[in-house]
């Protein structure tokens, strides 16, 4: 394995490092591991980046992808409770007083006791107009 250190000092070289990227993760760099510069503080946050861009099948770099995604996606919206959950049912389902429960996911296959089964970033993304307001 070469061994490329990415050494990013400010926002120039942050958009040409980004600018970069596409090229990074072809063929060309298979054999490429990249490293932020030791005893440096990682200012821009690219160690989960460098940690994509090192594996190097497609498939396992996609569900890293989804992963991180997910992740930094409930660190953010999970504290808002912007879908106000009483007893299974969210907001909007007890302002409408309907019969079903589990919000959004009330028609979907993938509910379970425990949760979602799947990790889905689109899910993640949706909120109502009537969540949006909280
Ligand atoms: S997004 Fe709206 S409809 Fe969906 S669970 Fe939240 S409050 Fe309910
Ligand atoms: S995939 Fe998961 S989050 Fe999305 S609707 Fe189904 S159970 Fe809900």
């Amino acid at each position: 394995m070469f061994k490329k250190i990415i050494d990013i000092n400010n926002e120039n070289e942050l958009h040409a490092f980004y600018r970069k990227l596409f090229f990074y993760k072809t063929y060309f760099f298979f054999f490429t591991k990249f490293y932020l510069p030791e005893d440096k503080e990682d200012t821009y946050n690219l160690a989960v980046l460098l940690t994509g861009l090192n594996i190097k099948n497609r498939r396992k770099r996609i569900n890293y992808i989804i992963d991180v995604a997910c992740r930094e996606l409930d660190a953010y919206y999970n504290p808002k409770n912007l879908c106000q959950f009483k007893k299974a049912k969210c907001l909007l389902q007890r302002q409408k007083k309907e019969p079903y429960c589990n919000g959004c996911c009330h028609r979907c296959r993938y509910q379970s006791k425990e949760g979602c089964l799947t990790k889905n970033v689109a899910c993640k993304l949706f909120y109502c107009s009537k969540a949006l307001k909280n």
